[in-house]
């Protein structure tokens, strides 16, 4: 068995900004295991971005495509529970000559191995066999291989003989790639404003995207109603109370709405009145101090304004703030109520 998960596919891996470079080079690693430069190839970035998806991408495509290839996906922890167990029962040499024959070895998150001496020594010697014997081997890691500290500097620089790829935040043209995708898979047709409302709020990483979509398909089914805007924005808001964390943009235009005696409406509409300028300037300067949308996520949730707009919005408050002023008051207030 390779314990390889055959759901992670390149067809249903969204090609983005955010990982070109890390696919291509994984693409090019299926197609000539062994082969190309890029032995270790080594695809970091942080938590959710898709590196297991991209690493075992790559598996399957060998595996399918060479079937005399051994290919072998493993966790960093499984591979040191497997070697602390083969220590207690005096297992090293069968542990060692099995890792010894793959063709492939994927091995997944060795931020795992930090400080791990004993096993670092283990893999060392595994590494540097199927390296010499032309072998690929294929690693993932949550930071950079410079940033790897409490792993020995010889697998490090063992590391760097091949390519290190990164992941990054997916940008919003691939976040809402991804979720037409994932709705597609499920057979589910929800409007492109939906969409695009989706992906303008959850800018974190594709698992937590996933997450909402998936939260969103059961609420549809469970108050049997289709997806909408509306039920959008209620999962999100319940999503994201629950996790406690993030001050979502409805609050702060609510909060700002309340603050002036305006109504959200009034802040995303195109009406350019003094009195409702000012709130929506504020409600802007807020909402990119308090939440971690981008400039043109932030324009996107006030009507549909494009980031200059935001960025001038942002200046004039700033600058308000910046002496006593009756802004400061309403900004520092404001503020007050995002914990
Ligand atoms: P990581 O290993 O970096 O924590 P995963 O590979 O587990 O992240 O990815 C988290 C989820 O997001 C998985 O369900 C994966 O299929 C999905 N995913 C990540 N990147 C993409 C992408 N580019 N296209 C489609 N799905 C993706
Ligand atoms: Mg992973």
């Amino acid at each position: 068995d390779s314990y390889l998960n055959p759901v992670y596919t390149f067809d249903n891996y969204i090609e983005g900004d955010c990982n070109r470079l890390a696919r291509s080079a994984g693409y090019a690693v299926a197609e000539r295991p062994g082969v190309t430069s890029f032995n270790p190839l080594m695809i970091y970035g942080g938590v959710g971005l898709g590196k297991t998806h991209l690493v075992q991408a790559i598996g399957n495509y060998i595996k399918n495509n060479s079937q005399n290839k051994f290919v072998l996906y493993v966790t960093s922890e499984k591979f040191t529970n497997q070697f602390l167990n083969a220590v207690r029962t005096d297992g090293i040499r069968d542990f060692t000559s099995f890792y010894m024959q793959v063709d492939v070895l994927v091995i997944d998150d060795v931020q795992f191995l930090q400080k791990k001496e004993k096993t670092q020594e283990i893999f060392f010697h595994i590494f540097n066999h199927l390296h010499q014997s032309g072998k690929q081997i294929i690693m993932t890691s949550d930071r950079a291989p410079r940033a790897l500290d409490g792993l020995e500097d010889r697998l490090l620089s063992r590391f760097k003989w091949g390519l290190s790829a990164d992941l990054q935040t997916p940008d919003l043209e691939t976040r809402i790639a991804i979720i037409q995708k994932k709705l597609q898979a499920e057979g589910i047709y929800i409007e492109d404003a939906v969409i695009e409302y989706l992906a303008h709020s959850v800018n974190t990483n594709v698992r937590e995207l996933e997450g909402v979509i998936v939260s969103l398909i059961a609420q549809a089914s469970l108050n049997r109603r289709d997806i909408d805007l509306e039920l959008a924005k209620n999962t999100l808001r319940n999503i994201v109370e629950d996790s406690e964390r993030e001050v979502t943009i409805d609050s702060v235009q609510e909060a700002v709405a309340d603050y002036f005696g305006v109504t959200v409406a009034d802040l995303k509409a195109k009406s350019r009145k003094r009195e409702l300028v000012h709130p929506r300037q504020v409600a802007m300067y807020l909402a990119k101090e308090k939440t971690d949308l981008s400039l043109k996520s932030i324009g996107y949730h006030f009507g549909g304004r494009d980031h200059s707009t935001v960025i001038h919005a942002v200046q004039t408050i700033s600058d308000l703030v910046a002496k006593p002023s009756e802004t400061r008051n309403a900004v520092e207030k404001l503020k007050a109520l995002f914990k």
